[in-house]
């Protein structure tokens, strides 16, 4: 039930936006949508212009300003449909997918995911309220960070959530805080991370499984914690994490990190620890290009789901464990288009043609942070012909603010409404303030209705924060 876009060539000469929409016959509910490069509901609207969510998206940034996240409801909902029927269908045991929240955290989307069954994951105080906020129940949320303050591992008892320990001092601080609940006849549920030591062949700064990786207990010390947790009235140790990295393609690390993981299990019950959930992270990638070819979201949770099976009968475990996997850019990436309007060009004679967007990389960062590889349409030209390859720049004071190196585009002016794809994870998250400028408003569409779920900061904003000591002001 693989559904691809239709793949043409790069050749420039040969490619409109219209090469990028689904044509696939399958019911939209049963495509993956991390194989798709557009958002499941984008259309070919009788303008020449590309609709998303039924709304034309150069209307939608005539209202809503540029540059516009525009986040595809149904894609969200179906990526989380997906992930909850393929666990019911492929795990006869208990299981819970988690959205991490990190890839994009607001009510909005925690809502969503919520109300489709699935809990979240967050890292900090402000993730947590978001999720409690948004109606996420506190016992589908688990409290991730390599250094939680003493307030985060406060909250997160207060909440009642589950928090995922990362390292010793943490360990030891939840002991004590735990042992001072009202409540302290019963054990405080924890999970406990390791670093699993399996590698994959992503960029490097998001590989996380590795040994030498700042997340997690090094799997030498096993028997240290579990030794200290089996002597710790206060907490009980139900479930055991790992995460091997993001963008992963590959399936072989997938089949291999369940059975270390049973494995770590029989460890912790030798201990007569109470664990029983195994939380394989999340990891799998999406379709930024052509190129990438990632696997569906049901084919992952097949993998990771017969993985666990075999390893627990090899092991003569009577009872499945619970299963826990913590899905985000497979959630969210291909739900959301980024919606710029393109300003200034330049050529440099025979090297390149420069066009630039209002946005850049405070809206966006991968490229700048992990040279991610992004395609874009010109949303008011579907269907006119690709006939450059252009360099999409953004508008920041850094040579290489650079959205798309090589860009197959058909001919553009200022006005023209560039929509990059693919951006739901990990842009607005990670946005920043950089040169000042503030970041873009978020609107979900559904239906032909859109709704804001993050309002345009404003200048204002920025200054609101900024203080002139006096002394500064009588100077002048
Ligand atoms: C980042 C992260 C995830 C989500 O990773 P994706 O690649 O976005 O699916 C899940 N769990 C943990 C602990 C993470 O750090």
């Amino acid at each position: 039930m693989v559904a691809t876009s239709p793949i043409e060539p790069q050749n420039p000469t040969q490619t409109s936006g219209q090469r990028y929409l689904v044509s696939s016959d399958l019911p939209l509910a049963e495509r993956s949508p991390n194989q798709e490069l557009l958002p499941l509901t984008a259309k070919l609207n009788g303008r020449d212009r590309l609709e998303i969510g039924g709304c034309d998206v150069t209307e939608l940034v005539e209202r809503y300003g540029s540059p516009l996240y525009i986040l595809d409801e149904l894609s969200l909902r179906t990526a989380c449909r997906h992930y909850r029927d393929a666990l019911a269908k492929h795990y006869p045991g208990e299981s819970l997918a988690v959205f991490a929240s990190k890839a994009w955290s607001c009510q909005a989307v925690a809502a969503i995911v919520a109300s489709e069954g699935l809990g979240t994951d967050v890292v900090s105080g402000c993730e947590l309220q978001t999720s409690l906020t948004a109606g996420v129940s506190a016992d589908r949320i688990v409290f991730h960070g390599n250094n939680k303050s003493r307030r985060e591992l406060e909250q997160a008892i207060a909440a009642g959530v589950t928090v995922i320990v990362d390292n010793w001092l943490e360990l030891e601080t939840l002991a004590k805080l735990a042992g001072d609940r009202a409540d302290r006849d019963r054990p405080l549920p924890v999970m406990v991370r390791f670093t699993p030591g399996i590698e994959c062949h992503t960029h490097e700064y998001i590989q996380t499984g590795h040994i030498d990786s700042k997340f997690g207990f090094d799997p030498d010390g096993m028997r240290a914690v579990f030794e200290f947790l089996s002597k710790t009235a206060s907490l009980a140790c139900i479930g055991l994490h790992a995460h091997i990295g993001s963008q992963i393609f590959e399936t072989q690390p997938h089949v291999d990190l369940p059975q270390v993981m049973v494995g770590w299990l029989q460890l912790a019950r030798e201990f007569d620890l109470p664990v029983n959930t195994i939380n394989v992270g999340g990891g799998l990638g999406i379709r930024y290009t052509e190129a990438d070819d990632p696997p569906s979201i049901d084919a992952w949770i097949e993998t990771v789901a017969k993985s666990m099976k075999t390893a627990c009968e090899r092991a003569g475990l009577t009872e499945l464990p619970r299963l826990m996997c913590e899905p985000g850019r497979s959630l969210i990436g291909s739900a959301c288009v980024t919606a710029y309007t393109v300003g200034s060009q330049k050529t440099v004679p025979g090297l390149s043609h420069y066009i630039t967007v209002d946005g850049g990389m405070s809206d966006n960062p991968r490229p700048i942070t992990y040279q991610s590889l992004y395609r874009a349409v010109v949303a008011n030209k579907m269907t006119a012909e690709a006939t450059q390859a252009v360099t999409v720049a953004g508008k920041h004071c850094e040579s290489g603010d650079v959205v798309i190196k090589e860009a197959a585009l058909p001919d553009t002016e200022p006005g023209d409404i560039l929509v990059v794809m693919g951006t739901g994870a990990y842009n607005y998250s990670m946005a920043s303030n950089y040169n000042r400028i503030a970041r873009p408003a978020a609107v979900l569409v559904e239906g032909g209705e859109a709704n804001v779920i993050i309002a345009r900061e404003t200048d204002e904003d920025l200054m609101r924060f900024d203080r002139l000591p006096a002394r500064l002001t009588s100077a002048r």
